[in-house]
């Protein structure tokens, strides 16, 4: 197997001097983390033989050039170009990506622009990337695409190709109310173009719900236990937090003085780095530190901050605007607080190279790394992993990814310029062995779960997710192969058995109860199945045998209502009971499906002999999934003193009497009479119930990509009209 990884940029850069093409290897968070994995894939057994990266090389390369590149990218890295002209690549970057994307998953709504052209160019980059990718990919080969510039990739794919395909985002997923302001075509366009993949991954547990309950309230797809079940395959959405090269930090030799760190005469140094960009809270930082210096003059000349700011997306005007208000706080602080002897602020505005970082790591008491939103934060882990005397204070953000596992650092709201400076306080006094405590359990959870894990974690947890997608799907998938093969089978059969369920699998399922009423069609179909071949039909329903008697009486079938309650063998006018029942039961359920009506606007209750059913169809999906759930438990707990069952359907709880259910019903067909052929179909989760009863000779098969005791599945209720009409003839 070869992985694939597809991101926006390739781990090297292009440049183009004097006619020349030169390749450097760049150093971005993502691609030291990722190229330390792959390089640990050469050394250790794995299912995963190769590796290939395929991004965009950083320059516009003209189309007579192409080829030279290509070349020489292939030739010293394990890496394919995707051309794409600097316009092109400059419009979708400042664009979609950082005008709305990044302020938006960052939680700054202010700073969004909604722009349909950004749109459209961010739809034509994800084409161009999806066109690349289908010229290199191989049919062996894993893809793992990362990050927000390639959301729309996934499904782009999935149209194309079977490989399994994961997706991880490095930003902030956000809250529904957030995401759901963006206009209903990219957030749509997003979503389902996520859902493209078969494992979604983010940073955090809050990042992977808010992703799964946008998925519930715009698109309507419910999960179980983060799986989403899609038509042929299941989605995954977990979380991995990504780690860092944990022995690199912690092991570097560092030597006494390191080029790129100023001298000072400071006693104690708070350090701070990141990008230069709003979600990095560095203003409130300063402020922090003003406000730590006015109320604080003992420490006055004994404390510095340390400031590295790496320049970042100069060309967006809001940078810009920030750099100077930097500028202009640093010259302000150190102009009223500083003196001949001591800057209290040293600031760089540079990007310096790892080594220098770890120095810079190892030399400072604090960090103060206060962003207002962040998705992880590695600087916050490199800062812990490196301190290999085990001392230093950090300070973080709540805001950020990093902090589920940095519980050990002081935390701060980052909004709140006054913690900030009480934080500065509490890490300067900290005792040496209260650090030492603190940073020994941050330091043993970063070592255990590094970047490689990490990656080893996600890429596991893609093949296995395909396995059971495979396992359910394309094994249990009724093909037309088996198809055929079954009208085969029933055609050389003598005494056949048809048991199928109604709603959801002979009509489609509807908001309206009434209107699932059948088609004349369908009632030919069932005719013609009973004329031309003669099987034993069985039709079993939920709904009252008023309803069928009205519906569907005429035709030459046995009918189960309200879940097996009552009987009509073909042949007999008569409707009989299997068993006594009762139906005293319900006037103690009854009061308590009325309490959650009353709470879930559209949701309504049907009252039946023996059986009560609480639909909520019409209902505000989110509050409904939730309020089913409550009072499916609610139910399910008193059944230990009221002789209940009940059955969770498709927007609807079914309430019977207990001591029948779907697998009883079966036997009671089976019984004696030597059936050489059985088909049963059905939708619903007591559908389960009957399948596992059935023989092994039987034909079962399930409606709807889900996992199931059936043996066969089928993706849609029109399938299963397709598949009786084959029974005709
Ligand atoms: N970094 C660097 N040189 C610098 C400052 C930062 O190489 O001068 C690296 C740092 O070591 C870290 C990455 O840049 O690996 C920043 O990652 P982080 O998650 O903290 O923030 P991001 O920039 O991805 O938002």
């Amino acid at each position: 197997m070869r992985l694939l990884i597809v991101s926006n940029r390739l781990p090297v850069a292009l440049t183009h001097r004097s006619g020349e093409f030169f390749l450097e290897k760049s150093a971005g968070g993502l691609v030291s983390g990722l190229s330390d994995y792959l390089a640990s894939l050469e050394k250790t057994a794995s299912d995963i033989s190769d590796y290939g990266w395929l991004g965009w090389p950083g320059i516009s390369v003209k189309k007579r050039h192409r080829e030279v590149v290509r070349e020489k990218i292939n030739s010293n890295f394990k890496a394919e170009p995707v051309f794409l002209s600097q316009k092109l690549m400059d419009k979708v970057y400042l664009g979609f990506c950082n005008k709305t994307i990044w302020p938006l998953f960052h939680y700054f709504p202010t700073y969004t622009v909604y722009d349909r052209e950004y749109w459209e160019q961010y739809k034509r980059v994800n084409q161009i990337f999806r066109d690349e990718l289908l010229s290199v990919i191989r049919s062996d080969d894993i893809i793992w695409i990362h990050d927000y510039h390639l959301m729309l990739l996934p499904e782009l794919l999935r149209e194309k190709v079977a490989n399994p395909i994961g997706f991880f985002l490095h930003i902030p997923f956000p809250t529904y109310e957030i995401f759901r302001l963006l206009p209903d075509e990219s957030r749509c366009g997003i979503l389902n173009g996520l859902l493209g993949s078969d494992l979604i991954g983010f940073h955090t547990h809050d990042y992977s719900q808010y992703f799964l309950r946008c998925v519930l309230r715009i698109l309507g797809h419910e999960h179980h236990m983060g799986s989403i079940g899609m038509p042929g395959r299941v989605v995954r959405v977990d979380t991995f937090p990504m780690g860092i090269d944990y022995k690199k930090f912690n092991r570097f030799i560092t030597t006494d003085a390191q080029p790129g760190i100023p001298s000072n005469d400071c006693q104690r140094m708070v350090l701070s780095v990141d990008r230069l960009d709003y979600s990095k809270g560095i203003l409130n930082r300063l402020k922090g530190f003003e406000m730590f210096l006015q109320q604080n003059p003992e420490w006055h000349g004994k404390v510095c901050l340390s400031m590295v700011v790496v320049p970042s997306r100069t060309g967006v005007d809001s940078y810009q605007e920030i750099k100077r208000g930097l500028d202009e706080l640093v010259g302000y602080i150190n102009g009223a607080y500083g003196n001949l002897d001591w800057m209290p602020v040293i600031y760089q505005y540079k990007s310096l190279p790892h080594e220098t970082l770890i120095s810079l790591y190892r030399s400072c008491d604090v960090a103060l790394l206060t962003p207002l939103r962040d998705g992880m934060n590695l600087v916050a882990k490199e800062y812990v992993a490196s301190r290999n005397d085990k001392k230093g204070v950090l300070i973080l953000s709540e805001f950020t990814g990093a902090v589920k596992e940095l519980s050990e650092s002081i935390i701060v709201n980052s909004n709140s310029v006054d913690e900030i400076a009480s934080a500065i306080v509490q890490a300067l006094e900290m005792p040496d062995d209260e650090q030492i405590r603190r940073n020994e359990a941050m330091q043993h959870r970063l070592e255990r779960y590094d970047v490689t894990r990490w990656a080893t974690d996600f890429v596991g947890a893609l093949n296995e997710i395909r396995e059971v997608s495979e396992y359910t799907f394309t094994k249990k998938y009724l093909s037309r192969e088996k198809r055929e093969r079954l009208v085969n089978e029933y055609q050389n059969a003598e005494k056949r058995l048809i048991i199928v369920n109604y709603d959801g699998t002979l009509v489609p399922l509807t908001d309206e109860p009434d209107r699932a009423r059948p088609s004349n069609e369908l009632l030919e179909l069932i005719q013609g199945i009973k004329e031309q071949t003669s099987p034993d039909i069985v039709i079993l329903s939920g709904r009252s045998k008023e309803d069928l008697q009205k519906w569907i009486g005429d035709m030459p079938v046995s009918l189960t209502a309200e879940n097996g309650s009552w009987l009509r063998e073909f042949g007999s006018e008569c409707w009989t009971q299997l068993k006594p029942l009762t139906g005293e039961w319900k006037k103690d359920i009854l009061p308590i499906l009325e309490t959650y009506t009353d709470r879930l606007p559209g949701a309504s209750i049907r009252e039946k002999e023996y059986s009560i059913s609480w639909h909520y169809h019409k209902s505000d999906i989110e509050q409904s999934s939730f309020l089913a759930k409550e009072l499916y438990d609610h139910l399910v707990n008193i059944t230990a003193t009221i002789d209940i069952q009940v059955f969770h359907g498709s927007k609807v709880l079914e309430i019977s009497s207990s001591g029948i259910n779907k697998g009883d019903l079966a036997r009671h067909w089976l019984n004696n009479r030597n059936y050489d052929f059985i088909l049963a179909i059905g939708a619903g989760w007591s559908d389960e119930l009957l399948f596992r009863s059935l023989p092994g000779n039987a034909w079962s098969v399930k409606v709807g990509m889900t996992h199931t005791e059936a043996k066969y599945i089928i993706s849609n209720q029109q399938k299963v009209i397709t598949l009786l009409e084959m029974l005709k003839k």
